[in-house]
């Protein structure tokens, strides 16, 4: 049972069948949801009657709030009810602008969760049978963002634009990923985590630097399946990780 105050919450690309169990329970028991223009009319009609809704919802051209007002809303809403889901569309940290909003309620001190969705890559191309990696076609994925606070999408910045790169079976091959990395001209001290068990009653995480993930996938190695994440984002896991691990998580420091 999820205990948070406010609950981000994803809700997937739209197929009401491809919300989790977890967020389908959080909004069955949520006092107030916020939702984004994304959210499709079958999981609005999943919000029980006597829970409050409101549409905070942006749409290319016509802004209906601006993101500081739905921060604002939501540190407000989450003062005058019990659990408030915050509900995007997607998965709430790819490109949902959920990593703004957590950090915002967690500087007021606002008891937080997070529920994670299924982001628009996996369920466009899953209803396409296009397969995001392939052992024979394809074996790394980047997400990008057509706009950004770094400006629009230009191809020749993105070696200067801060860049997250997601490792998976990467547990083994740490020292060589480092060791290229670095060599690419990425800084030793770019700040990287490793996950293991994600999500599971026994998850583990390290954090670290790409000069400190050879030893501690070494450490870890044991604990595997592990994800290694790697870029700037990773440092605000570090300033918020008494709160993020509280009572769940045994970090391996
Ligand atoms: N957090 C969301 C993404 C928010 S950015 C996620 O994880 O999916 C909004 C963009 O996501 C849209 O402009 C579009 O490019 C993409 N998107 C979201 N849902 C989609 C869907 N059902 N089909 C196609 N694209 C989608």
């Amino acid at each position: 049972m999820n205990n948070a105050n406010v609950i981000l919450v994803g809700a997937g690309p739209g197929d009401p069948e491809l919300l989790t169990l977890k967020a389908l329970k959080a909004i069955q028991n949520a006092d107030a949801i916020l939702y984004d223009a994304l959210i499709s009319e079958e999981i609005l009609a999943m919000i029980p009657d006597n829970c409050k809704s409101f549409n905070v919802g942006k749409r290319c051209g016509e802004h209906k709030m601006k993101q500081h007002e739905i921060n604002e809303f939501l540190y407000q809403m989450s003062q005058r009810h019990q659990t408030v889901v915050r509900l995007k569309g997607g998965d709430p940290f790819i490109f949902g602008r959920g990593g703004e909003e957590l950090e915002y309620l967690q500087e007021r001190n606002v008891e937080t969760s997070v529920v994670p969705g299924i982001t628009a890559a996996a369920g466009c191309a899953a209803s396409c049978n296009i397969p995001l990696t392939h052992r024979g076609h394809g074996n790394s994925l980047l997400l990008h963002s057509g706009h950004s606070s770094f400006g629009e999408f230009d191809p020749s910045h993105t070696d200067k634009q801060n860049q997250t790169q997601v490792f998976y079976m990467g547990m083994n091959q740490a020292a060589s990923i480092s060791a290229h990395l670095i060599d690419q001209g990425h800084h030793p001290d770019t700040e990287v985590a490793i996950i293991c068990q994600g999500t599971r009653k026994n998850q583990a995480s390290q954090l670290g630097t790409l000069s400190t993930l050879p030893e501690m996938a070494e450490e870890m190695k044991h604990l595997t399946p592990g994800l290694i994440i790697l870029g700037d984002v990773v440092g605000l896991a570090s300033t918020q990780q008494q709160r993020l691990t509280a009572g769940q998580e045994k970090m391996i420091a």
